[in-house]
């Protein structure tokens, strides 16, 4: 058994999911493969849905016309699939359509939207692909039955961004295919809390999806099919040499895509590699090409280094003074002051002199985070035990990743000596003791020329 998933973009407009209909035809039906499917919302709804939400909520009656477009969109697809049974599938669209109307409206009324409500209204999106494709498969003469994963999948209640009960999970999962033999077209992206209501897997889950169901089902393969050739070792619009990888490990792919490099949800690894499964990336535009393997062991010819990737803004804040040699508890309240404030931490570096701690976040926070450790440290500073909280703007950070750098001397030295040699300053150094990330900050306006020197100096073809 094989578990497929088409994002957003396969499922952009009628032609390409033609496109998409083919290949399952072609590679799959024809060939007598055993598999299941999910889908992404089409290409643009789930963002579409969410800026309609926040308009009825702030009481802009132009929700209205964003609805009407999208309900148009989806009508004009289902149009354009020409399916003789489009008659009941255009009554299924009305449906959703009206349902999501009447909670618009409440939403509009009430003045309130709550993470639950925005997650039942964004889970219109894959309700509506699905559909959509369920029937026009079903136009193609094929044995397939719409599977809502939200009945199957279930959470905590932390909306948006919802916790997997595996165990609940794995059951319904197992005891549905148990009873259900055709091609399940499943919903990506949407599950359900203890009392139904429905809960999301975060931005970009239906990856996320495909995992449960292929771990659930113990599948030998999850493929994700997207819209690029797989996981490149850089950047290829800042990196004119990136290349497409044959295979990475789990912890590299995520740290990848961590790192910016946006192929792979990076929680669809754990399942997978819970159950050992391997995940390949496809490219639905050339389904030729055999993209990448994301597995737990490499077997390929492979290289120490696989990927460098940026995160391209970002602003460091560096706190320091002698009052904070060997006294224990500053990082801790340091830390909390950040946490209090829902700040994300994207790297920490505190030299063993304890002098200084310095980290990195997004320069959106920079200033609210520095005023507020100021307060929290506000008689320390006034004691002289804590000098200026410092914040560097323009910065970039480079991850270099690979996890055969783990126990290999000499690669961080490639990496300096590479800068060195271009006179490009390395501000702030991190690498986690996994040894499978370097990251360094630089001066943003460097970035650029120092993605490509340390591409070429790490990975050559
Ligand atoms: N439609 C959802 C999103 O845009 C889930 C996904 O595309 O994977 O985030
Ligand atoms: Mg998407």
């Amino acid at each position: 058994m094989k578990i497929l998933k088409f994002g957003g973009s396969s499922v952009g407009d009628a032609q390409r999911i033609n496109k998409v209909i083919n290949i399952l035809l072609n590679d799959y039906i024809n060939k007598k493969e055993k598999f299941a499917v999910v889908f992404s919302a089409f290409q643009g709804v789930t963002d579409k849905l969410i800026e309609t939400a926040h308009l009825a909520v702030q009481r802009k009656l132009s929700y209205k016309d964003e609805l009407d477009f999208l309900r148009t969109k989806h009508e004009d697809i289902n149009h354009q699939l020409n399916n003789p049974n489009s008659q009941i599938t255009d009554e299924k669209i009305n449906e959703l359509f009206d349902e999501l109307a009447g909670i618009l409206h409440g939403v509009f009324l009430v003045k309130e939207l709550s993470p639950r409500i925005l997650d039942f209204v964004v889970s219109f999106g894959e309700k509506l692909s699905c559909n959509i494709i369920t029937a026009a498969l079903k136009n193609r003469n094929v044995d397939c039955e719409y599977l809502d994963a939200s009945k199957l999948i279930k959470t905590d209640d932390n909306f948006g961004n919802a916790r997997v009960d595996f165990q609940k999970t794995n059951r319904n999962i197992l005891n549905y295919f148990k009873k259900h033999k055709s091609l399940q077209v499943i919903t990506g992206f949407i599950s359900s809390a203890d009392k139904n209501e429905i809960t999301t897997l975060g931005r970009g889950g239906s990856d996320y999806t495909a995992s449960i169901f292929g771990a659930a089902l113990n599948a030998e393969l999850i493929e994700i099919w997207t819209d690029v050739n797989g996981i490149l070792t850089a950047d290829p619009r800042k990196v004119k040499n990136a290349f497409t990888l044959n295979s990475v490990t789990y912890e590299e792919a995520m740290e990848l895509s961590h790192f910016g490099a946006k192929v792979i949800y990076p929680p669809t690894m754990l399942p997978a590699l819970q159950k050992k499964i391997k995940i390949v990336i496809r490219n639905t535009f050339n389904p030729s090409f055999k993209g990448t393997y994301i597995l737990e062991k490499e077997t390929s010819k492979n290289f120490m280094v696989k990927g460098i990737s940026s995160i391209d803004d970002i602003s460091l804040i560096r706190v320091q003074g002698g009052g904070m040699i060997g006294v224990s508890g500053i990082a801790a309240r340091l830390f909390n002051v950040l946490a209090r404030l829902g700040i994300n931490i994207i790297l920490i570096t505190q030299a063993s002199s304890e002098h200084s701690i310095c980290f990195a976040i997004s320069p959106k926070e920079g200033n609210i985070a520095k005023k507020s450790i100021e307060e929290e440290f506000r008689l320390e500073i006034l004691d002289g035990k804590i000098g200026e909280v410092k914040l560097e703007e323009n910065l970039s950070i480079i991850a270099v990743v690979g996890e055969k750098m783990r126990h290999t001397p000499g690669v961080a030295g490639t990496v300096f000596n590479a800068l060195g040699t271009n006179k490009i300053n390395i501000v702030a150094i991190a690498q986690g003791s996994s040894e499978l990330n370097i990251s360094l900050v630089i001066n943003k306006n460097e970035l650029s020329k120092a993605l490509n020197i340390l591409h070429k100096a790490l990975l050559k073809k």
